[in-house]
């Protein structure tokens, strides 16, 4: 069994020093306790914060302890009475070939109602997310204006489509051609700005969203997020979902920035957890399901081979390597 254990705290970027790959016998399932064979593993950037010394919504690691993850995984042997060998699970388990865990802290999951691969994305976290994020922490009008960030990956695509079947104008940010034309051509937004190529993000807003921002869903933050702020219009509503442009600064560089423009706009700005909506999981689910089924919401995914390659998967969000949900296959189901 191979696992891998957090093995250095970074200071700003992570190397690859920070993963160890350890190799153990497979563990054997106490009472009520099953063990389960990863098929695929969820790397997530909020996983950068529990790197961190510090107390944040997700417990820190310390090192030496095994890095965990949301897997989607196959019961191989089972002392639990409500799971038995080849069922499908998900939980958070090791980065690992196979995890003992309590049966209690697992979920089924049907792989024949949708694609297993699914339920780490457009019907796990980062689907729920992007529902919650936009339509409850920054509920967009027909007719409003939405900029995204981070507007190709997981939560972003999905926040544009949620926010074009809601009758808005949207406008996502992105950082490569290749994500341009995937927002634009496949996803159908209305504009999308390589920000990688783009000198003055203003400018650039003042083309694409003439009438002003009346929603701003931000995966980011950093330099964006300054430029989109100074076009809100009156009663905007601005939920931070994310600020991965700072997650690997160890220090953020000035104050609460641009906020002189919020104040007279009557603005509201929203951070959220997804986690706050755990008891309306089962309503976003049920609603993207229906979505993609009915071909109103697609997604995509890059899929990593092989769990030696975890950590290259993890580093390249920052690096923006992804296109919709990373994830790692592990083995086949
Ligand atoms: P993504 O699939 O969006 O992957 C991360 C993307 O961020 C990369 O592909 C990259 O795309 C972009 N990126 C990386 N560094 C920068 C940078 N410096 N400036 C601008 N863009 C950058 O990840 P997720 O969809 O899983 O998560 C998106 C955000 O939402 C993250 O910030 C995450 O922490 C947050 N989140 C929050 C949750 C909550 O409950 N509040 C729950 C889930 C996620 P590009 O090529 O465009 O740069």
């Amino acid at each position: 069994n191979r696992r891998y254990v957090f093995a250095k705290r970074p200071e700003g970027v992570p190397g690859k020093d920070v993963f160890e790959l350890e190799e153990n016998a497979v563990p054997d399932p106490g009472e009520r306790q099953v063990l389960v064979r990863t098929v695929y593993l969820s790397v997530d950037p909020y996983m950068r914060g529990r790197m961190r010394d510090r107390e944040s919504y997700a417990e820190p690691w310390d090192v030496g302890d095994p890095l965990k993850a949301a897997v989607i995984g196959r019961v191989v042997d089972s002392n639990y009475e409500r799971l038995s060998e080849g069922d499908y699970v998900t939980g958070e388990l090791d980065w690992a070939d196979y995890t003992v865990t309590d049966g209690d802290d697992l979920h089924p999951v049907d792989p024949d109602l949708a694609p297993l691969s699914t339920y780490l994305g457009i019907l796990g976290m980062p689907g729920r997310t992007a529902y919650f994020g936009l339509l409850e922490e920054a509920p967009p009008k027909p007719g409003d204006t939405v900029v995204v960030s981070g507007a190709a990956g997981a939560v972003g695509s999905t926040v544009c489509q949620i926010a074009s079947l809601n009758g808005c104008r949207v406008v996502g940010f992105a950082g490569s051609d290749t994500k341009i034309d995937y927002l634009e051509e496949d996803l159908g937004i209305d504009a999308a700005i390589n920000y990688k190529e783009t000198e003055n993000y203003r400018d650039a807003l003042d083309t694409v969203a003439p009438d002003g921002v009346d929603v701003y869903f931000d995966n980011v933050g950093g330099p964006i997020t300054d430029a989109v702020f100074t076009k809100l219009n009156t009663d905007a509503r601005v939920a931070i979902c994310g600020q991965i442009a700072h997650y690997n600064d160890e220090s953020v560089p000035t104050g609460p920035r641009k906020l002189p423009q919020i104040l007279p706009l009557r603005a509201t700005v929203s951070g959220f957890i997804v986690s706050d909506y755990a008891p309306r999981f089962q309503e976003a689910t049920q609603r993207l399901g229906e979505w993609v089924a009915n071909g109103d919401l697609t997604y995509r995914e890059t899929v990593t081979e092989g769990l030696e390659n975890a950590p290259d998967a993890f580093l390249g969000l920052f690096e923006g390597e992804n296109i919709g949900k990373q994830l790692v296959k592990v083995t086949d189901p």
